[in-house]
Formats: C-alpha cells, structure tokens, sequence
C-alpha cells in the first residue's frame, strides 16, 4: 500500500480538510503518479456537496490531474518512468462492451469506475481524486502531455479541454459555422478556444458584462449579455450550434431559440435541478437537445496533440490547496479567470 495525502470532504456541508489514506500497491499494468497539479472543476463542487446524489465520503474529488509516473508496473508499455503524464474523469472501465471497443469508455455499459466518488471493479474500495499527493492508474487510462505544454495550464484539459473538444467533434462544428457558447468559466473558456481553433465563428453569451474583453482574447468573435433580451431576440435563427457550460438550470428557451433549422443544442452543464424546456423551442426548426459526457481515452489524448499544437491552454489562476474552499465560493460567484489550478507541492 501506498499511504497519500490529500484533501477531503467528510461530509456534504463540510469544508475541505487534511486527509490522510491509502492507494493500492503498484500492480503489474499500474502506474504510480507523483501529482504535481490538479484543475478544480465545477463538478467537483456538485459532488462534495452531494448535488448529484450518491456522492461516497469521505470525498478526495479531483479530475484534472498531471503529474510525474514514479514508478511503474512490470508489464507497463506505454508510459516510462520519469515521463509527465495526465489522468482524466475515467480510471477503469468493463474494457469489453460495444462503447469501450469503441474508444467511448465514457459511456460504459459498466462497471465504469470514475477518478473519484466512484468503486473500483472490486465492487467496494472507493477511488479518491487528485486532491492528492499520488494516485495509481492503470496504464491504459493515463494520458501523455505534450512536449512543451506548461502543466498547469494543461491540466484542465483533461476534463474542460475534453469535455467540450468531444462533443464539438462529434456534431462537426467548424469553418463556416456559427457556434454559441453559454456560460463563460472553466469549460466555457476551453470551448471558445477549442471552437476558434476548429474554425467557427464563436459567440459567448453571459451573465457577466465584465468578461467581454476577454472572451475577445480567447478567440470569440462576439459577446453578449444574457439578460439583454432585446439584444438576444436579435440572435433567432442565426446560430448552427449551442455549447451550454451553465452549472446552474436557466432559460433554455431563448438559447434554443437562436439556432436555425436543424441546430444543434448541446448541454454539457450538469445542474443540480432538472431542466425546464417549453416544447417549441423545440419543435419549430426541427432542433436538437444533446448531451455529452466528458470523452472516451483515445479521443483525450487526441484533444491533448490538438491543444498542443494549437495553443489551446487553459487560462488558470494557481493556489496552495489550503485555499480550496475559498477558491469554490469564488469560483460560485464566477470569480474565476478561468480555472483554479492546485499547486500540489502546498501538500508536501
Ligand atoms: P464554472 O467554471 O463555474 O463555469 C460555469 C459558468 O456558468 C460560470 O462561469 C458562469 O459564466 C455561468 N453560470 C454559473 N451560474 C449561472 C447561473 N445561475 N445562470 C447563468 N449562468 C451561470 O464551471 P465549469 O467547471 O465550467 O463546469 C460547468 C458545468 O459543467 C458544471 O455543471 C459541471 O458539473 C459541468 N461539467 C460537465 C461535464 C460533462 O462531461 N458533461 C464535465 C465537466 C463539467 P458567466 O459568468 O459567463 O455567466
Ligand atoms: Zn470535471
Ligand atoms: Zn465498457
């Protein structure tokens, strides 16, 4: 057993505090990560608060993880000793089904097992996230940084990054379209960058007036203020795709009402309370409602070669994890610009 140290949740309404745990032994496919950085997601805050439902305590959360492989298995191939490497939302899954043949092991038919908040195969032991001093994966979920990536700006592509590259891919949102993204924080910024870099005309709808100057520098072509209705009404029909990064339910409608026939919206914010939707916002212009889920391993390392060679990096503002519960309540009023990286060398 390995012991880590790190950050947990004891229980939904309690803050983030030293907690001290162990990692299994390094098997023969394993591999033992030294963490160096770990991005604060949205998601990490539904789940400690138990949002979601389900959540297991106590809670290490963390999915945004890069680090150094430290020591590896007997029967590791792809991943030397020494080398900088990421892990994402995924740490195991069934290996067999139609989706993981498929290179979608986020849609496993199961058992999936997340980084965090999750059981290993073994039905029982709980997996413990990023907020941690080491962590020990399977080879086949462990990702390769590209060659010149800073790696605190790289470590939230492993879920913003890959979370808005899949769905941007799968529905072919590029040159000569016009894509809205909705909510400008972690993933939303990654969204403008991604989309930009696929060559869409991107638009970025918020709350906050504040963030125009910077979502012209992401690579936004446009800005608008959500509440601005008269200013939105103006939007109808002009849009071929939505990308909704919103961590609370909001007016769906007037989005939905920006795309043309046959737009596609797509939601990859997860709120706590179910989505309203009136049905012809819907109906009129045959438009579709999707979601998305994070990325399957093989596509994340692809995102990961086209950030790199792209320039797709994440903008983050670095702490000492003894300032993780201050960094959720501002990341809670949108005070962020635009991810919270932990510096993990705080915990040693
Ligand atoms: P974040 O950094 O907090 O960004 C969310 C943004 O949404 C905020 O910056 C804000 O942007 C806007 N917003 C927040 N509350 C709002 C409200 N009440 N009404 C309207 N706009 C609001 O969070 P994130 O890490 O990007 O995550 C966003 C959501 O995606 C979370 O729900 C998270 O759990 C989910 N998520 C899903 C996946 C997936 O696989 N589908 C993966 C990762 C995360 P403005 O200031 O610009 O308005
Ligand atoms: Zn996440
Ligand atoms: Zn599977």
């Amino acid at each position: 057993m390995v012991t880590a140290r790190g950050y947990a949740a004891q229980t939904a309404r309690s803050p983030l505090k030293p907690f001290s745990f162990s990692r299994r032994d390094v098997g023969p496919d394993d591999v033992l990560i030294r963490i160096e950085y770990c991005g604060i997601c949205h998601s990490d805050v539904h789940q400690t608060r138990d949002e979601w439902g389900g959540a297991i305590f106590p809670m290490v959360p963390g999915h945004e993880i890069i680090g150094t492989a430290v020591q590896i298995g007997r029967d590791v191939t792809v991943i030397r000793q020494g080398q900088r490497v990421g892990v994402g939302c995924i740490v195991d899954s069934c290996r067999t089904c139609d989706q993981c043949r498929k290179g979608l092991e986020q849609y496993c038919d199961g058992p999936l097992v997340f980084t965090y908040n999750s059981v290993e195969k073994d039905g029982k032991t709980p997996t413990y996230g990023g907020y941690s001093d080491h962590v020990v994966v399977d080879q086949r979920y462990v990702l390769r940084i590209p060659h010149g990536m800073p790696s605190e700006r790289a470590a939230p592509l492993l879920c913003a990054g890959i979370t808005t590259y899949s769905p941007l891919r799968h529905w072919g949102v590029g040159k000569g379209q016009r894509l809205g993204v909705v909510g400008l924080g972690g993933l939303g910024h990654m969204a403008v960058k991604i989309g930009a870099a696929l060559g869409a005309e991107v638009t970025v709808f918020s709350r906050s007036a504040g963030k125009e100057e910077d979502a012209a520098r992401l690579g936004a072509a446009s800005f608008q203020v959500a509440s601005d209705k008269k200013a939105m009404a103006a939007l109808a029909r002009k849009f071929d795709a939505i990308l909704d990064t919103v961590s609370a339910s909001h007016d769906y409608g007037m989005y939905l009402d920006s795309l043309k026939t046959d737009g596609t919206f797509i939601l990859v914010g997860a709120p706590e309370h179910p989505l309203s939707v009136g049905a012809f916002h819907l109906l009129n212009q045959r438009r579709r409602l999707v979601g998305s889920n994070i990325g399957g391993i093989h596509e994340t390392q692809e995102m990961l070669d086209f950030c790199a060679e792209r320039d797709c990096l994440a903008d983050v503002e670095v702490i000492p994890i003894q300032q993780v519960n201050e960094a959720y309540e501002r990341m809670l009023r949108s005070d962020v610009r635009y991810r919270f990286v932990i510096d993990m060398n705080s915990l040693r």
